[in-house]
């Protein structure tokens, strides 16, 4: 028996026990938490969280994780294991060499950030914000810098033009390259760069195309709908797609997302609009997405690092695969839209095809959140040349209001009139999550080469939906995806599973069939 592997599982399992109380800790705060409670449960979070840090960067985790990263230990291990200690003796190493002090400063600036975005975009004044943005992006910088000490601003070398974004070119990435790489291991801008190029290319004339077509009539879906009423369709839409509720539950908050307490318990929350209950319906079956790759991860990855899966591109093609490729499709809603009109009464009154037209209503707007599948790429694009912008050219802060207005003329044709609906309108820069943003342009690209792949396998999508077989679908995607976890790569999914490498021609192509001859 292996005493150190022994040790290092008990301590995987300790750790997650606080990684359980925390998550479901931040699930109550945006959910149920009232008002007088939540500066308590705040300070409890911060207790665990300081807890659970100092779990992660203790000497002897480190020593266990270096024992068994000896080549004569490694190679007796199980490939889950051996996956496991690679990665957390990476991120050990990492958080071990950012100071203390610099952390809890970098914490506290970028808390402060938050609050100052909220306030600014309220005001709609960027001006408020600028400050603070300048002040978390020079700390991101030197934050990427503790974690991988040889990077840098490699501007004008294109380094990263060679680098696949594995450990072996790490020492030569730039710093926003290791930033993408923390949300989509493996990623760098120099595949970004093509594959966003090459969907550019392929959109614009597109878009041109489909607003030459003109927009369609959608006051036949005014009106008022009971917010219960919206809840049972929920239920009945996350059912259908082969949610388990078994193994999950709903609520409501803000802003939906789903959150993984363990393979059996995934939650995910919606928010729900009197006026408008498509909106929520979309959410319920993109947060649905997630949440099925979830619950379907192998038990066996219990407490190994492939039950967590870190890698968001691949984490949102799940939830975009239902939302968009499935749920835009009318064939997805042919078995299930007597049963809605049930549920929601009004529906009765709307005929399926005005509300597949209402569904996808591709028209240049503001907001990338409310943005059709089309012209949210570009809300991705724009964003990630501005992140690009800033870590590698050092634009500075006072400039990026402009910048963005001027890009969003560029790419969708439309100019913000204030800061709110411009550069204001998402948090992501706020609390430092740059890099973040193309993962959900990538998941996209993801989608368009799955869908290539599974009608390859399994013959059309429409008449499988048509006919109500959803859960084969579902099935095939948690033989594929969902029950690896985060044993591979998303680059390593795309060859099992399509057998070729990322390329935006897939998502392009199903695009172009779907848009190009209205
Ligand atoms: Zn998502």
């Amino acid at each position: 028996m292996n005493q150190t592997l022994e040790q290092l599982k008990e301590y995987l399992h300790k750790m997650r026990q606080y990684d359980h109380v925390l998550t479901l800790l931040s699930w109550d705060l945006s959910t149920l938490t009232p008002e007088k409670g939540v500066e308590t449960r705040m300070s409890v979070i911060k207790f665990f969280s300081t807890e659970a840090f100092r779990l992660s960067t203790a000497d002897e985790y480190g020593e266990m994780l270096k024992t068994l990263s000896e080549p004569e230990q490694f190679h007796t291990l199980d490939e889950p294991m051996q996956l496991t200690v690679k990665r957390y003796l990476r991120d050990y190493e990492r958080f071990k060499r950012v100071p203390e002090e610099f952390y809890a400063s970098y914490t506290e600036v970028k808390t402060r950030s938050e609050r100052a975005w909220e306030k600014a975009k309220r005001a709609a004044d960027f001006s408020q914000f600028a400050p603070h943005l300048e002040k978390v992006i020079s700390m991101t910088k030197e934050y990427v810098h503790y974690m991988e000490p040889e990077s840098g601003n490699l501007s004008g070398k294109n380094c990263a033009a060679e680098g696949t974004g594995s450990s072996e070119n790490a020492s030569r990435r730039d710093s926003y390259d290791v930033l993408l790489d923390m949300y989509e291991e493996g990623i760098d801008s120099a595949t970004i760069d093509r594959v966003f190029g090459e969907l550019k290319e392929g959109l614009l004339p597109l878009l041109k195309k489909i607003e030459e077509s003109g927009r369609p009539d959608l006051s036949a879906l005014e009106g008022t709908y009971d917010i219960e009423a919206q809840k049972k369709a929920q239920d009945m839409l996350l059912s259908y797609i082969g949610f388990d509720k078994d193994a999950g539950a709903t609520a409501e908050s803000e802003h939906p997302f789903t959150t993984d307490l363990c393979i059996g318990d995934v939650r995910l929350t919606n928010h729900y609009n009197e006026s408008d209950p498509i909106s929520a319906m979309f959410s319920a079956i993109h947060e649905g997405g997630h949440a099925i790759f979830g619950q379907n991860i192998d038990p066996a990855y219990r407490d190994t690092a492939l039950e967590q899966v870190n890698m968001m591109g691949l984490h949102e093609s799940q939830s975009r695969f239902y939302e968009n490729i499935l749920g835009r499709r009318r064939s997805f809603w042919v078995p299930i839209y007597e049963k809605l009109g049930e549920l929601l009464p009004q529906f009765k009154e709307i005929p399926l095809d005005t509300f597949c037209c209402a569904v996808n209503d591709v028209h240049p707007s503001m907001i990338r959140t409310e943005a059709d599948e089309v012209t949210y790429c570009l809300h991705i694009i724009l964003r990630y040349e501005l992140e690009k912008a800033i870590f590698r050219d050092d634009v500075p802060v006072d400039k990026l209001s402009q910048l963005w207005n001027d890009k969003m003329e560029e790419l969708l044709g439309v100019r913000p009139q204030n800061d709110a609906e411009g550069i204001l309108q998402d948090m992501h820069w706020s609390d430092g999550s740059f890099g973040y943003f193309p993962s959900y342009l990538l998941g996209s690209m993801y989608d368009g080469m799955f869908l290539e792949a599974l009608e390859k396998e399994m013959g059309s999508v429409d008449t499988i939906l048509e006919e109500g077989r959803i859960r084969e679908i579902t099935a095939w995607l948690n033989r594929k995806i969902h029950r690896y976890g985060s044993r591979y790569t998303s680059a390593e999914v795309l060859q099992r599973v399509c057998g070729k490498e990322l390329s935006a021609q897939p998502l392009l192509d199903y695009f172009y069939k779907k848009y190009a001859q209205r």
